[in-house]
């Protein structure tokens, strides 16, 4: 995951100072939340299959066993080879992209976007994406600063939630297309105390690329949905905020069917800051409109305490999580089918 605007943290603190205010000066007021009603039907019209979370939480761990997965390294290349191979075993067409990038410290890094294609025939299609590479230094914690992260949370939880999906849609055979994009170079962005100069697109690389250089000449989808930090334990998605600018249709329907399925206490209605994610450059270059299912503190503005640490690691994953975000994610692709008689 990348990075949070500073003017969006700014304005989430003043928000949660108001509210604080507020609270100190109001006398509690009836608010009805979404989240406190009962599991509804209304949002969903085919049942969808079962995610299984178990299968999802081995995708991650895998992932995490092969080490960080910097460009560059052998974990990096392993991991990618194992995301091609379950593609593979999930009958997807693949298709990789891999032209050399240099990032923000002048190195030079061959890219590796994989997509996944099910049923390219078909018209109308949706495009789920996350990054799998890893961040290649600590820059968040407080010691191995200059050493690589594992990236449970921030980079294999969404690999692990999308493979997931992917196996069940290779077993339920929907008619409706999707594409598996898995970024790379994601994450090599430059960090903040490395220059005053803010450099905003020394992040998401792959997706840049990918966005002006689309796996299939003229692709178009009629929404993505991005995941980024989509496994941590106490995790909490509030709506996004270039996700609402760019698409806030798209986060409304996706929060109404996670909280018609019971899953309102993690994807809540508050609204969080703008983040430089994945999904900004797919918005901003390719005009596909985008959101993305991120873990923010809402009230801080912050991700979570682990990230860009090495405390992001297996000890922080919830099944429960993956559950909630991928049941979610595949009951918004099967609400796309024609309802079922
Ligand atoms: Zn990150």
């Amino acid at each position: 995951m990348a990075r949070i605007g500073q003017w969006a943290i700014n304005s989430v603190i003043f928000l949660g100072l108001l509210l604080v205010v507020t609270s100190c000066n109001n006398q509690p007021t009836e608010s009805v939340s979404v989240d406190a009603q009962p599991k509804s039907k209304k949002a969903m019209f085919n049942s969808a299959p079962d995610f299984n979370a178990d299968t999802a939480y081995l995708f991650v761990k895998q992932q995490v066993d092969f080490g960080p997965r910097v460009p560059g390294s052998k974990a990096h290349q392993q991991c990618g080879e194992f995301i091609e191979k379950k593609l593979r075993d999930y009958s997807m067409e693949i298709i990789t992209q891999r032209p050399t990038l240099t990032t923000y410290d002048g190195k030079q890094h061959r890219l590796y976007n994989i997509i996944g294609v099910y049923k390219p025939e078909l018209q109308k299609r949706i495009l789920l994406f996350a990054h799998w590479d890893t961040r290649h230094i600590a820059d968040r914690d407080t010691k191995d600063k200059d050493k690589p992260i594992l990236g449970a949370d921030d980079g294999a939880s969404g690999v692990g939630v999308l493979l997931e999906i992917a196996r069940q849609i290779h077993l339920a055979q929907p008619e409706l297309g999707i594409d598996f994009f898995f970024t790379d170079l994601e994450d090599y962005g430059q960090p903040d105390d490395y220059s005053s100069q803010r450099q905003e697109n020394s992040w998401c690389l792959g997706a840049q690329y990918w966005a002006a250089n689309p796996h299939v000449p003229g692709y178009k989808a009629n929404y993505g949905i991005l995941l980024d930090m989509v496994g941590a334990k106490n995790a909490v998605f509030p709506r996004e905020g270039t996700s609402l600018y760019y698409a806030p249709d798209i986060v409304d329907k996706v929060w109404r069917t996670a909280q018609a399925l019971g899953y309102g206490a993690l994807f809540v209605n508050d609204r969080s800051g703008n983040t430089t994610d994945d999904h900004l450059y797919v918005n901003r270059i390719a005009n596909i409109p985008s959101i993305d299912i991120v873990h923010m503190n809402p009230m801080s503005g912050s991700y979570g305490f682990y990230h860009h640490t090495h405390n992001d690691n297996m000890d922080i994953i919830d099944p429960t999580t993956l559950k909630a975000v991928g049941q979610t994610v595949l009951q918004v692709l099967f609400n796309e089918l024609p309802p079922a008689n």
